[in-house]
């Protein structure tokens, strides 16, 4: 270990002494599995048993599936006013704001996050709760008073029905928050199938639902796995739409799945993104950004910036100051304050993003820090230091495909045109970086970028007002902002004939 900064153990009695017992939330009735299946989800930091969740089959999946066809149709959500809607929102983000100690730390114990991080996480939860409730209430059509004389025009927006919600283990909470509440004020239906590796979130989730009053049926949440419950969501002829967030292969075979009965797809993927840092930046606050972008969430988020690629006359000092920074930034139990890199999420993750570096040190490149995994006092092994490999070349894996752990990649370049077009050589097109003092290098950058977010001397803001959503591989449709509620909705052209006036077709 080369002086990384290490918490141990802080607090073992602060463990749970029993696992969350989870069940199937469907139809307004909390149920096990008709077979008994569970599946147990253990703490990757602490190693204890955190949750003991039923684990569905085609049948549950299929019963939820049918609730919320039955209460779309019943039409006491999907046809009930903004305000309706608004109010019951505003009241699961009140809900949320309360038990959000509890939230954050049963996120903590499935993820292996920072504390920190879980708590924030689920703040910025409620906010989007909030924030989808006044849609709910300034959604609107528009209507046409220019067609002639005699005709008037209204483009309604409706909801578009059964949605089935498929998430991720990264931001569990977070996720399912950038979905359902902009599901919920568009009018819709959902069944929601969180990870199988954190499903103890939603679940939580489901119980504000309920105690906020939402009928039953109009959220139902499968606990299972992408087989079958996964693929049973993206195939059903109930349902109108799945909204997935996820890897990019798995986003693929949804597509597939979901085109015998052309249902929508919206899809939130994988990033490999891009940082460039030209020599008049301020470095102090790259290298700072840096270390954020790709430390945070053990980098086991997809906007992960990874990618570092930097000007050749400051790549040196850029390097060393990050690699001082690294050293700093404290690693270890995720149930202590300090903390601010968690556990990976599983051995078997944890291996792939070891298999990655080793791939790039056997191809020639050279690792400045870290590079391996990482006993932390008192706990398992289950943790991946710091890692900066530089003499990258465009070409390995580790410069091309998601890692998805706490490893920087460094490239270098010589001009912006370079600059651009390495930013752009990847399958992925989430989100990019640049850092300069010149407006216009900055603009021409994010203008010629091809990725759905760019941030400016700046990386991973978010704001519940700006949408969000990729390019190319990295995925297709928008959350948050206006377009959050306007993918749940479908577009009804209206068209009024004012007063007997049509002439005869048939002469
Ligand atoms: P994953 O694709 O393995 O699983 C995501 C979800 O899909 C899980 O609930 C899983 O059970 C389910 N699933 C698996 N196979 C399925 C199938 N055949 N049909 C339907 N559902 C299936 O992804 P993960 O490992 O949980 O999450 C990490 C990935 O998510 C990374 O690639 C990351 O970049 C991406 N991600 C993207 C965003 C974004 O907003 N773009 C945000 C977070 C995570």
């Amino acid at each position: 270990m080369q002086d990384l900064t290490v918490i141990p153990a802080s607090n073992a009695a602060t463990l749970p002494a029993a696992p969350m017992t989870l069940r199937h939330w469907i139809g307004g009735a909390w149920v096990d599995s008709t077979d008994g299946a569970t599946s147990e989800r253990r703490s990757p930091a602490h190693g204890v048993s955190v949750s003991i969740a039923a684990k569905a089959g085609r049948a549950e999946a299929e019963a939820a599936i049918a609730a919320a066809r039955a209460a779309f149709d019943a039409g006491g959500w999907s046809r009930s006013s903004g305000k309706d809607r608004a109010t019951l929102l505003l009241k699961v983000a009140e809900l949320i704001d309360r038990d959000r100690q509890a939230i954050a730390r049963q996120e903590v114990l499935e993820s292996g996050k920072p504390i920190t991080q879980a708590l924030a996480e689920i703040e910025g939860g409620a906010d989007l709760w909030r924030y989808a409730a006044a849609l709910a209430r300034t959604m609107h059509g528009d209507s046409h008073n220019s067609l002639g004389p005699d005709m008037l025009g209204l483009v309604l927006k409706e909801p578009i029905g059964v949605v089935s919600l498929i998430c991720p283990w990264n931001f569990p909470f977070l996720i399912v928050s950038q979905k359902l509440p902009f599901a919920l004020a568009a009018g819709c239906t959902a069944v929601i199938k969180p990870s199988e590796l954190t499903p103890g979130t939603t679940v939580m989730l489901g119980g504000l639902l309920e105690e906020a009053g939402l009928p039953a049926g109009v959220c139902n949440i499968v606990l299972g796995y992408g087989d079958p419950v996964g693929e049973v969501l993206s195939t059903d002829a109930r349902v109108d739409m799945v909204s997935f967030t996820g890897s990019t292969g798995v986003g693929k075979r949804i597509t597939a799945a979901a085109s015998a009965t052309l249902k929508k797809v919206s899809l939130e993927l994988g990033g490999k993104n891009p940082q460039v840092i030209f020599p008049d930046a301020d470095l102090d606050q790259a290298a700072d950004a840096i270390a954020f972008g790709v430390y945070f969430n053990a980098g086991e988020c997809c906007n992960s910036g990874s990618r570092i690629i930097v000007h050749e006359d400051v790549a040196e000092a850029l390097t060393e100051k990050v690699v001082a920074l690294s050293r700093r930034v404290p690693f270890g139990d995720p149930l202590d304050p300090r903390t601010q890199v968690g556990a990976i999420i599983s051995p078997e993750h944890l291996a792939k993003i070891d298999g990655y570096v080793r791939g790039a040190v056997a191809a020639g490149a050279r690792v400045a820090l870290g590079g391996g995994a990482l006993e932390v006092g008192g706990l398992g092994a289950q943790f991946y230091q710091p890692t900066i490999v530089t003499d990258v070349r465009p070409e390995m894996p580790i410069a091309t495909e998601e890692v998805f752990g706490p490893v920087l990649s460094v490239l270098t370049f010589r001009t912006l045109d370079q600059a651009i077009a390495l930013a752009n050589d990847a399958a992925y097109g989430l989100s990019a970086g640049v850092w300069s003092s010149d407006v216009s290098t900055c603009l021409d950058f994010a203008r010629r970028v091809q990725a759905g977010t760019v941030w400016t001397n700046t990386w991973m803001d978010g704001f519940a007002e700006l949408p969000f959503g990729g390019f190319k591989q990295s995925g297709q449709g928008r959350e948050l902002g206006r377009y959050g509620i306007e993918e749940f909705l479908e577009v009804k052209t209206v068209q009024m004939r004012i007063g007997q006036t049509r002439g005869a077709w048939v002469a």
